[in-house]
């Protein structure tokens, strides 16, 4: 007997509307009917664990089955059923009033492709996303219950007969519209079920009523029962938690440690971060934070949730109190979300700190991989600074690796090479002369220097070719007179306007002369090609040419003719130019034609 309904609206065109506001993450209509299914699954079994019914053993388990000719996916569960009163309650009165709800909230809201729509679970009715008609059959697990048919197809009525179930459970049956053909792709069904529901407790298992199934095939479920994250941390081995990552970020490379976050106060939180190999030595690559309401995947890298700078680890956290049913602007300004991502920041700082006491060796075998991502972390959360400021390394010159307050120090400078290539020459002049400079080669450096000296403000950076700290220079008197012939000298041959011209007593007696550049304006310079000259083309920064008046070609300069003396002159910029920068084409045509002319000097 068919028993008629109307489902109680106030808007008139409630299904329109999901339709429309969903529709620029449909994929989530699966996840919900899907979760939903295990929920179900979940309730049996907890209605056993407390005696409430007896447990009859079967194997809980959910199907999932795509008929691309009846056009229908079917999403079917041995959980606990409903009865004829919990379909017309939970159904038709409680989710469809919920569904109303959330649209009554948000229908004001303009930007509905900011992802967090798909994020609030719309239930059983964002089936209507993809489906003319819904249909359920239920039976459930109360003795005698009758099994139930409940259909509608999507106006404001449905209907209510007897069902066809023999065993415990449901069935969603989705009669997919045209909106939904596209999920009649049975790839696409099973990419939507490994993104949300890879990690659900229960085996799910697909099948597709097109396909004839193999003899002897052995069923799988597609899913992986055991999410890691959840194991109490001491029953997890290293290799499961390296398969772990290995299977969800594709990541060939082994991740160089792990934290396993495990919270049950005051806030519930599980979680694995791993620390990736870094795979471009300047550039950082993005990271990837999954995050998961009890092992239903919601979304990559919520920033309200987890600070932004973690996102550049790989890891999955599962928060099942989270409101995430809400809008972003809820969660930013919301107290308990802030809790938890100060929370996951002490951690991963904890971490840290011992690695770098318990395990120094490895934490320096590390450190590449692992810095960019501490001083992004540095730069942004300033408490994450304070907090590990004394675990930063700084790898030096000479190889080994110091902490901030070992740092090499002439007077209050602190010397770096931002390359080790294009600033050779200086770190010989250094080593020659038994001085240390540390190596800050990454893009992130750039904005760490500064970041450093408005933290430590009695510290200065300065770029090892910056300029000539008074342990280079030699003990040898100075004689001004002689220094401004050189200097007159060098302006006159090169005749290079803006040129500054020092003369100095070098140390390093081999070296005729080298480039400084001045810090400030190079900074500047670095910083706008950073941002793609936002601001403009900056201006070149200013060159210091530093003659060396102990070396032995300099001190016979003022002797030669002017000929020689020009051509010896621009030979020496240039050997100075090459020492700091690459050559442009013109340049290095000028300096191979001057070369032979120096050689025929002979
Ligand atoms: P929610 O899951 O957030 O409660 P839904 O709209 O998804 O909202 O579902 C409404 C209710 O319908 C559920 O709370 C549950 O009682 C019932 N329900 C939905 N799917 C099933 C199912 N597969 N088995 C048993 N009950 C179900």
């Amino acid at each position: 007997m068919k028993r008629e309904g109307q489902i109680k609206v106030d808007s008139e065109n409630l299904f329109p509307i999901i339709k429309k506001w969903l529709y620029s993450d449909k994929d989530i209509f699966l996840r919900e009917i899907v979760a939903n299914a295990c929920d179900a699954v979940k309730k049996y079994k907890s209605l056993c664990s407390i005696g409430e019914t007896e447990d009859d053993n079967v194997k809980p388990r959910i199907d999932i089955k795509l008929d691309k000719d009846a056009k229908t996916l079917m999403v079917s569960d041995n959980g606990i059923g409903m009865t004829e009163e919990e379909v017309e309650k939970y159904i038709t009165q409680i989710a469809f009033s919920g569904a109303q709800e959330f649209l009554e909230k948000y229908k004001d809201q303009t930007d509905s492709d900011s992802g967090i729509i798909g994020h609030f679970g719309l239930g059983f009715y964002s089936a209507y996303m993809v489906s003319d008609t819904v249909e359920i059959e239920t039976l459930s697990y109360v003795k005698d219950a009758k099994p139930v048919h409940w259909v509608s197809d999507g106006s404001h009525t449905y209907e209510i007969s007897d069902g066809s179930r023999t065993e415990r459970g449901t069935t969603i049956i989705m009669h997919l519209s045209e909106d939904g053909k596209e999920f009649l792709d049975e790839y696409k069904i099973k990419a939507i079920l490994k993104k949300y529901c890879h990690f659900l407790p229960y085996e799910i298992y697909f099948s597709s009523a097109n396909e004839a199934k193999k003899e002897d095939e052995e069923e799988k479920p597609i899913n992986n029962t055991e999410a890691l994250w959840l194991k109490a941390p001491k029953d997890c081995t290293t290799e499961e938690y390296e398969d772990f990552y290995r299977e969800t970020f594709t990541d060939m490379n082994l991740p160089l440690f792990w934290i396993h976050l495990n919270v049950d106060y005051p806030f519930r939180l599980k979680g694995i971060l791993y620390f990736p190999k870094q795979t471009d030595k300047l550039q950082v690559m993005p990271g990837e934070i999954k995050l998961f309401a009890n092992r239903v995947y919601i979304a990559d890298n919520i920033k309200e949730v987890v600070p932004e700078f973690l996102m550049l680890l790989k890891g999955v956290i599962d928060c099942p109190d989270l409101p995430l049913n809400v809008s972003r602007s809820f969660l930013q300004n919301d107290g308990e979300v802030a809790k938890i991502s100060k929370h996951i920041t002490k951690k991963v700082a904890d971490k840290l700190i011992s690695v770098f006491k318990n395990e120094r060796k490895d934490y320096e075998s590390y450190w590449d991989d692992i810095s960019p991502f501490i001083k992004f972390g540095c730069i942004k959360d300033e408490k994450f600074y304070d907090k590990i400021k004394d675990i930063i390394l700084y790898k030096s010159i000479n190889g080994d690796f110091k902490t901030f307050a070992e740092l090499p120090k002439q007077g209050d400078k602190v010397y770096y090479v931002s390359s080790t290539d294009l600033q050779a020459q200086y770190i010989k002049m250094f080593k020659d002369n038994d001085l240390d400079a540390i190596i800050l080669e990454h893009n992130i450096d750039t904005h760490f220097v500064s970041f450093l000296e408005y933290k430590e403000n009695e510290t200065k950076f300065v770029r090892i070719d910056s300029e000539i700290g008074e342990a280079l220079k030699s003990d040898s008197a100075e004689n001004e007179e002689s220094n401004n012939e050189i200097i007159d000298i060098f302006k006159n041959a090169l005749g290079i306007e803006k040129l500054t011209v020092k003369a100095e007593a070098l140390k390093t007696t081999d070296t005729p002369a080298i480039i400084t550049i001045n810090e400030y304006e190079r900074r500047m310079n670095d910083i706008s090609r950073i941002y793609g000259n936002m601001f403009g083309e900056a201006s070149k920064a200013s060159e210091t040419l530093i003659v060396n008046t102990d070396n032995e070609v300099v001190k016979k300069l003022s002797s030669i003719d002017e000929d020689k003396r020009t051509l010896l002159c621009k030979h020496i910029y240039d050997l100075a130019v090459i020492s700091q920068r690459k050559l442009t084409a013109e340049e290095l045509d000028g300096f191979v034609a001057r070369s032979v002319q120096v050689m025929g000097l002979v």
